[in-house]
């Protein structure tokens, strides 16, 4: 929208313009005198009398004079205007010559018309430069008219509501009662700003918040611009929180209350019970070390949260790490006889990584495999190159597998496809969000493949340094 055209207005402190009287007695002389000299030679001649032909050039010199005065006049108005106009100081009364005042007018239309040029030219270059700042605007941006119609709308909008809504009204586009009533709010002048806060069903539940801005009034009538600021992630992420607190609240107080159950029992009813004793204090021992483990966990994951972003500068070479993961792991495995067993490609060049995080990525994914691998089946590691430029580490058990519908899942914080089996065997619910936060730092990929009754497979590919000024891949969902 541009503001309505202001006349440029003369210079404050010019004097205004006399009217131009040399220019005028130029004139009433050039029109006067030849007329006068016919009527003397007339005379001359005897055509004329004495008194009649002093009376014919009396009344000649007069009209001379009047026709000059209202010429000089009206041509000195045009030209003081049109100075005005343009801008400039008022024009005095020896800046201009009255006998050449019609090509001094068409000069001056000339330039009125040069002006006019150039500022059509601007409201142009206006016109697009706010249509490209609407258009770089993340969020979508509505130019109301005055029925309520879509006049413009910004790309995001276009995005969002589709091409075809330009010209339909606003209930085409976002059929919302608290959106159609602040346009007409605004629309009919009740008030210059209205917002709101929704969530639009259609087409994917987001949520936004909205702003209607009155626009100055035009001749077409009032105008408005609606504006929405998709807040999806912000309230996605304020859930995340609010779940995460909860869960960690819950995680904690189970074994918590256990241990105080406990407590109690021995110092009441248990407290010379030699047997329940030693049986309660075992317990006690397994709830305190889950409560350990979740509190590690819970730091762990802060911490790589708070590295995600910055890639690491150091490089480590994956066969050797991945060796001393599974041993770290050997008891475990024994104590459900299943060997480990891998296969690696010794030749393959070192990644960029941190050690400790990708020990723990390892080590969470063997950990899991003996967890739910079935007993007495292998739990196969694999190191190999893919994509000719990324390394993958497969880890796989022969278990039960992971219903496909928890797959997408399975990387969120405290999500378990069975929640009592994973307590039973010492799970946090946290093992795989570490692991996605920590490839993810990795500029890495997490793939996971599953079938029932077959077992798991967890594969993390690392981009070989040979990328590494590349973007890196998307982030593991
Ligand atoms: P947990 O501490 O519960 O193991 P994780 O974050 O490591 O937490 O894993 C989340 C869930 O994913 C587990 O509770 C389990 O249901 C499932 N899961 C992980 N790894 C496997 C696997 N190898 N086989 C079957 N299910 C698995």
């Amino acid at each position: 929208m541009t503001e309505p055209a202001k006349s440029p207005q003369p210079a404050a402190g010019n004097t205004v313009a006399r009217f131009p009287v040399t220019r005028w007695f130029a004139l009433f002389v050039l029109l006067g005198l030849p007329q006068a000299a016919i009527i003397l030679l007339a005379r001359l001649a005897g055509a004329l009398s004495d008194v009649s032909a002093w009376m014919i050039i009396g009344a000649l010199l007069a009209v001379s004079a009047l026709f000059a005065a209202w010429h000089t006049h009206a041509a000195w108005r045009v030209l003081r205007r049109t100075d005005e106009i343009l801008g400039g100081a008022p024009r005095q009364s020896g800046e201009w010559d009255a006998l050449t005042m019609i090509g001094e007018l068409g000069a001056t239309v000339e330039r009125l018309r040069q002006t006019l040029l150039d500022e059509q030219g601007q409201v142009a270059l206006h016109s697009t430069t706010a249509d490209a700042i609407l258009n770089a605007l993340p969020d979508p941006v509505l130019l109301l008219d005055d029925g309520r119609n879509i006049a413009r709308a910004n790309f995001a909008a276009r995005k969002f509501f589709g091409n075809d809504i330009i010209g339909n009204d606003l209930a085409v586009a976002m059929r919302h009662p608290a959106v159609l009533d602040a346009a007409d709010a605004v629309l009919r002048g009740e008030t210059g700003m209205a917002s709101a806060d929704l969530t639009l069903p259609v087409p994917d539940g987001r949520s936004f918040s909205l702003r209607v801005v009155a626009l100055p009034a035009s001749s077409e009538g009032s105008a408005a611009v609606l504006a929405l600021h998709d807040l999806t992630a912000l309230r996605k992420a304020e859930k995340m929180r609010a779940d995460f607190v909860a869960n960690a609240s819950h995680e904690l107080r189970t074994p918590l209350a256990s241990l105080v159950g406990f407590i109690e029992t021995l110092l009441g009813p248990a407290r010379d019970d030699e047997a329940a004793r030693i049986r309660f204090l075992g317990i006690m021992r397994d709830q305190a070390a889950r409560m350990a483990r979740l509190i590690q966990d819970l730091l762990s994951l802060s911490q790589i949260e708070m590295r995600e972003h910055d890639r690491p500068s150091e490089t480590i070479a994956l066969a050797p790490l991945l060796r001393d993961a599974a041993a770290a792991l050997e008891p475990q495995a024994r104590a459900k006889q299943m060997p480990i067993r891998l296969v690696l490609d010794e030749s393959l060049p070192p990644v960029r990584g941190a050690r400790d995080e990708l020990m723990q990525v390892f080590q969470n994914l063997i950990d899991n495999a003996i967890k739910y691998g079935r007993a007495e089946t292998p739990v196969e590691i694999a190191l190999r190159a893919v994509e000719a430029d990324w390394l993958e580490v497969g880890v796989r058990d022969h278990g039960e597998g992971i219903p496909r519908e928890h797959l997408p899942r399975l990387t969120e914080r405290f999500y378990r496809v069975d929640s009592a089996r994973s307590r039973d065997l010492g799970g946090t619910g946290l093992g795989l969000a570490i692991v996605k936060h920590i490839i993810n730092r990795h500029r890495g990929r997490l793939v996971i493949e599953s079938e029932l009754g077959e077992g798991s497979s967890f594969m993390v590919r690392l981009p070989l340094p040979a990328r590494s000024g590349l973007p890196a891949g998307p982030p593991v969902s």
